[in-house]
């Protein structure tokens, strides 16, 4: 709870529900003003209540993230109202259906790339002039485990984390000289809907609820964090280091 962030600005995408909603609580409990990017309304109005109660504030934004005009949009009202962003949090994914990869419907499988990864680096595109305005601006990007394991039928989402990883080690290398810092992260199983859909037969209050999961996370938005281009794992609470070649 030692993280300051008054005066900061941070935007969320799935700010909706599960990890995002969570996360954007703990920037906004921090002091953060939060812009909550997902499609539904009603579920950015309780967090958009639930902020308020906590003395925060927050920008509402519906958005579905395979509108790529719209996503430059939103990089253009920020310039235009705050000229900078302090911290991107890009949180929004779907999973797809989980098949034989041969099974796999071209439409879900482009629909997984559209909203993980292409959407991603859209966002990216559209807010890296304004976290290069901040005197500390921080990206963090939602990987997954299955980015680096092997598990059968989930090859389009995992996939897809895996170029996030790749998208966010990129950005990070392009700007270390810079006071940007951008990691990726697994949170690990976690109690959402994301989760229910993927195993079904699970028993949910098996799982970390996702506060316990974002009050890691905001770690990550800290001004004082020094890492950059790294993986961080929830479960284990720290940094993993890519062993990469040259
Ligand atoms: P949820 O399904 O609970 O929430 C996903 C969020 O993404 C929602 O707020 C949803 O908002 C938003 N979203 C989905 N599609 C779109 C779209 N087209 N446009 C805009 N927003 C969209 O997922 P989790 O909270 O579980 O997952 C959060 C992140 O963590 C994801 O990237 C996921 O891959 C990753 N992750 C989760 C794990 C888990 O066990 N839960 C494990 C590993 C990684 P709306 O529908 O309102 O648009």
């Amino acid at each position: 709870m030692s993280i300051d962030l008054n005066g900061r600005l941070a935007l969320v995408t799935g700010a909706s529900r599960g990890i995002g909603y969570f996360l954007s609580l703990e920037l906004a409990k921090r002091g953060a003003h939060v812009i909550a990017v997902a499609r539904t309304v009603g579920g950015l109005e309780e967090l958009d209540d639930e902020i308020r109660a906590l003395g925060g504030s927050a920008t509402l934004v519906p958005l579905d993230l395979t509108d790529m005009a719209g996503i430059d949009r939103l990089g253009g009202s920020i310039h235009e109202r705050w000229g900078k962003l302090d911290i991107l949090v890009a949180n929004a994914g779907i999973l797809g259906t989980i098949t034989p990869i041969g099974h796999v419907e071209a439409k879900t499988f482009e629909r997984v790339m559209t909203v993980n990864v292409t959407g991603t680096w859209r966002l990216i595109r559209s807010v890296d002039p304004l976290l290069r305005q901040s005197d500390a601006g921080r990206a963090i990007l939602l990987s997954s485990g299955v980015a680096h394991s092997a598990r059968a039928f989930w090859a389009p989402y995992a996939a897809s984390k895996a170029a996030v990883e790749v998208m966010a080690r990129s950005w990070a290398e392009e700007t270390r000289q810079m006071k940007l810092r951008i990691n990726s992260v697994n949170p690990g199983a976690t109690r959402t809907a994301m989760r229910a859909q993927a195993m079904p037969g699970e028993d949910p209050d098996t799982l970390p609820h996702p506060r316990d999961v974002a009050e890691k996370i905001v770690a990550l938005a800290d001004p004082a964090m020094d890492v950059t281009g790294q993986l961080f794992d929830v479960r284990e609470d720290r940094f993993l280091s890519y062993r990469l070649p040259g």
